[in-house]
């Protein structure tokens, strides 16, 4: 809201001094006319930008911590880690990054943005960390740096009751659906060679939905939201096999080894006392 009443002031300034110009009353009026369109324009476009981010849920009144503010960017699509309960974003990541925050003395903020989006907003330093039950691979730390790991995962294939495939084999030739730019699509995307066509949903559980539809034959997901997705739905499972055997960390940006070195104190803290696992054990109940 504040940037809409900013653009506006600017705006004010823009048409006051290009009227101060002189120029002919016509000249005038038209500058002053693309003006305020620009400013329309602009006031659109941040309306939107206000949108996407509307997601942002800041847990302490602001100012309150001593230490500053620990922005997340995460996409709370993904239970049991992030996700919506009523008008708040909870989960074990949200829960892991509080106890965090308050161990640094700092007020978390959490960012609530596409999946493929969050490693480019640490990259870029708009967010200071990017917590979203990321897989450390290869390929990410070439771009952000990553905390020690705050748990292990996998990849598992979900599919109906009666569909005929029984493991990972039986994926070739198939309509896999995954969550874009996920260690799943990177998985299931090696199918493409074998005929397969991979369909990338932005929401894990819109590939899910896909599926119950029969309009893709398998999903290609993570173990723990494959579970809940599973306990919410009938009529589909989980196959045993797990694909991959992955670990959970942070990401920061690239170079910010002061801030590593704060969460993995803070990490090994929370290991050492036990509260990770409560966390942990607080939405994962044990088999
Ligand atoms: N663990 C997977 C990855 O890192 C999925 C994460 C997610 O969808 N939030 O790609």
């Amino acid at each position: 809201m504040k940037k809409q009443v900013l653009a506006l002031a600017l705006a004010a300034l823009m048409v006051g001094s290009l009227s101060a110009c002189g120029g002919s009353t016509a000249e005038t009026t038209a500058a002053a006319t693309e003006a305020a369109t620009t400013q329309a324009e602009t006031t659109k476009a941040e309306a939107e930008k206000e949108e996407t981010t509307a997601g942002e849920v800041s847990t302490e009144a602001p100012g309150e911590a001593a230490g500053g503010v620990l922005t997340m960017a995460t996409n709370a699509e993904f239970p049991p880690y992030e996700f919506h309960d009523g008008g708040e974003i909870v989960g074990i990541d949200v829960e892991i990054a509080e106890a965090i925050a308050e161990k640094l003395g700092m007020t978390l903020e959490i960012e609530d943005i596409a999946f493929d989006s969050i490693i480019p907003e640490v990259d870029s330093g708009k967010a200071d960390i990017g917590l979203a039950g990321m897989t450390v691979s290869e390929d990410r730390l070439k771009n952000v740096d990553f905390s020690e790991p705050y748990t292990t995962a996998s990849q598992v294939i979900i599919v109906k009751n009666e569909s005929d495939i029984a493991g990972p084999d039986d994926l070739a030739g198939k309509y896999i659906g995954v969550q874009l730019g996920t260690t799943g699509d990177i998985y299931a995307s090696d199918y493409e060679e074998e005929g397969s066509t991979i369909e990338r949903y932005s929401k894990g559980f819109e590939a899910v939905q896909a599926m119950m539809q029969g309009k893709i034959d398998a999903v290609v997901i993570d173990l723990e939201p494959a579970k809940v997705f599973v306990s919410e739905n009938e009529g589909i499972k989980i196959l045993d096999e797990a694909l991959t055997v992955e670990e959970y960390a942070i990401a920061v940006k690239k170079g910010n080894t002061e801030l590593v070195e704060k969460l993995n104190g803070a990490l090994a803290e929370l290991k050492d006392s036990g509260e990770l696992q409560a966390i942990i054990d607080k939405y994962i109940s044990a088999e």
